[in-house]
């Protein structure tokens, strides 16, 4: 069997622990033997960051933005026990901070869909996409102990030395208070990311904040939403078939749960952190949902939602038999593969991606699976298999297709 063909090289960075084990089998039982693979390789894993000095990690992110395309396995972000545990320099920071800062942009996580596997939310018949702006608002807010009677205010300095204030409370007793921001260039760059996937996906993309209580604020992300729509997007939307639909939050959290799935939710920064929770929990499992960062110039770099599965590498490292789902990190390849194919207009390797997803979710729908769906499946006639048995019944599964 002749394998497909690439032209531009993928950038492959790699990663830690359970996830680093995945890796090395997808590549070697999934990939490899159909595709003539071609990466950039960057080792992020932590001892190669450590050595680096994270250098590692930038010099990937540069090489995203030269070539357009990445997969990263699930790396660890350093902590004080990590710190001890690998001897590190220094606690590094989350790769997937720094890689998301170098390349500005969004992260759109979507569940992956399997019968057998139902989400807890009875009407959704298909994916919810969140997309979570990842700048700015209480995550960057300065915050004040108000200890007794006083003022606050907001005071704007301009660059020229003028001011404008406004009153934010009079304080009769203690109380507490907050100063948040954000930038119309953070904002836009947000809602380029979201038409562009929307457009992508053949999805309608929603948004949603709290303009009517928030009316400079809020309303604000509104506005420019709207204005980078009707510049850029609203031919190209009518021409897909898509919709772009703003509401209030409240109003947006109804009809999510009484819609039947299937479209994109662009979420403030705080919506986002509590709603892809709400979802991905409600949709079944973290190692069913994949992740795809895309910034506002169309670089993409696909990944797996959830970590390192610790606990997991620790018995594998015992060589206890491990049974750890590699779906997510399997559609990582799958995303950046057809992302890479269909820039390069490779209709084959597009292909093959559709195929290997096919072929994951046909196992799974067989009754073959890991322990996590196991535990949570509907099918009666269940095979749990490891860590490799799972990834060869894909094989298998591909092969026969
Ligand atoms: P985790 O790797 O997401 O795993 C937490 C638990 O969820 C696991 O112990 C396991 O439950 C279950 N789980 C997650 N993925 C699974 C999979 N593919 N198959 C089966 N079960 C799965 O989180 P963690 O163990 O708390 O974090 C480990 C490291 O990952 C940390 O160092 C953290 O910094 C890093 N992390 C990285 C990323 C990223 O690179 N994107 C994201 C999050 C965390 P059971 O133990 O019950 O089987
Ligand atoms: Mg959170």
């Amino acid at each position: 069997m002749t394998k497909i063909a690439m032209t531009t090289p993928l950038v492959e960075m790699d990663g830690d622990e359970m996830t680093r084990v995945l890796w090395k089998m997808i590549k070697d039982e999934l990939i490899c033997p159909f595709v003539d693979l071609k990466t950039e390789y960057f080792d992020l894993g932590l001892e190669h960051r450590d050595e680096t000095r994270d250098e590692v990690t930038r010099e990937s992110a540069e090489a995203t933005r030269r070539l357009g395309v990445a997969v990263k396995c699930a790396t660890i972000t350093p902590n004080a026990a990590r710190v001890d545990e690998y001897n590190l320099h220094e606690m590094w920071k989350s790769p997937n901070g720094t890689i998301r800062a170098m390349l500005d942009g969004t992260v759109f996580r979507t569940p992956i869909l399997v019968r057998g596997i139902e989400p807890g939310v009875r009407s959704w018949k298909r994916p919810i996409t969140l997309a979570r702006h990842a700048y700015g608002d209480v995550y960057k807010n300065s915050e004040l102990r108000v200890d007794g009677p006083g003022t606050v205010e907001l005071v704007y300095t301009r660059a020229d030395g003028t001011q404008e204030r406004a009153l934010v409370h009079e304080f009769d007793g203690p109380g507490v208070v907050q100063g948040m921001h954000n930038l119309d260039a953070s904002i836009a760059s947000f809602a380029h990311s979201c038409f562009d996937v929307a457009l992508d996906m053949g999805q309608d993309l929603w948004f949603a904040t709290k303009d009517t209580i928030s009316k400079t604020y809020d309303h604000r992300f509104k506005d420019v939403f709207q204005e980078v729509f009707d510049a850029e997007y609203a031919d190209r939307f009518k021409e897909a078939g898509i919709e772009y639909f703003y509401t209030l939050i409240d109003d947006a959290v109804a009809r999510v749960v009484k819609s039947d799935g299937g479209f994109i939710w662009a979420c403030k920064n705080y919506d986002g952190d509590v709603m892809s929770d709400m979802v991905s929990s409600a949709f079944g499992s973290l190692a069913m949902m994949t992740s795809v960062l895309v910034s506002p110039d169309g670089v993409y770099e696909y990944e797996a939602a959830h970590g390192t599965v610790q606990r997991h590498w620790y018995k594998y490292q015992k060589g206890e038999t491990t049974s750890t789902n590699s779906v997510a990190t399997i559609f990582a390849w799958t995303g950046a593969l057809a992302k890479r194919g269909e820039l390069d207009d490779l209709p084959e390797l597009v292909d093959f991606a559709k195929r290997l997803e096919a072929a994951t979710i046909a196992t799974i729908e067989s009754g073959k699976m890991t322990g996590d769906l196991a535990r949570i499946t509907t099918l009666d006639d269940v095979e749990v298999l490891d860590s490799l048995g799972f990834i060869q019944a894909i094989r298998s599964q591909l092969e026969a297709a």
